[in-house]
């Protein structure tokens, strides 16, 4: 798994659950798990509280 910033890598563990939070060890951005029915896994940004990301 690697950071959508950085590119860093990301540890996940085996026993990661959905919405569970994984932070970057390179620049400590937090990502949510995204883990489907089929077990693929994928991070997605973590939702912030007031701060409008925009578009
Ligand atoms: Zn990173």
């Amino acid at each position: 798994m690697n950071c959508l910033e950085c590119y860093g890598e990301i540890t996940v563990p085996n026993d990661a659950i959905d919405g569970e939070l994984v932070t970057c060890n390179d620049c400590g951005t937090s990502f949510e798990l995204d883990i489907s029915d089929a077990g693929v896994r994928d991070i997605k940004p973590a939702e912030t509280v007031g701060e409008d990301w925009g578009e």
